[in-house]
């Protein structure tokens, strides 16, 4: 379940709040987005994969949501370690910018 929006790292960009699939964000002018429908989270990091400063935590567990220390998740490396492990880096950004799989688990 979707635990941390960190606003040290977060840019605005908003990409979180278009790709998941329902609709757990939302957008705040001028500031990170929230974290405004937790329950809704089916923990399927994307938004974890999309964010490109790697702002975002997921925990595991789909049912219960948790308390996260996030300089705990600094500490050790957490954030965007799901990223680094699919693949997407730095390097990879333009093509996951093109990446519209995230529409596959919209609600149609
Ligand atoms: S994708 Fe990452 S940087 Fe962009 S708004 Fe969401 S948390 Fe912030
Ligand atoms: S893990 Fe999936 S459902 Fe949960 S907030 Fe992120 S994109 Fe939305």
């Amino acid at each position: 379940m979707i635990e941390l929006v960190s606003a040290e790292r977060c840019t605005g960009c908003n990409i979180c709040v278009s790709v998941c699939p329902t609709n757990v964000f939302d957008a705040v002018e001028d500031s990170p987005p929230v974290i405004a429908r937790q329950g809704d989270c089916q923990t399927c990091f994307m938004c974890e994969l999309y964010c490109p400063v790697d702002a975002l935590y997921v925990a595991h567990d789909a049912n219960l949501a948790v308390a996260v220390d996030e300089l705990a998740l600094e500490d050790t490396k957490v954030l965007g370690s799901y990223r680094k492990a699919i693949g997407w880096t730095a390097d990879s950004r333009p093509r996951r910018a093109s990446d519209r799989s995230y529409l596959l688990l919209k609600p149609h």
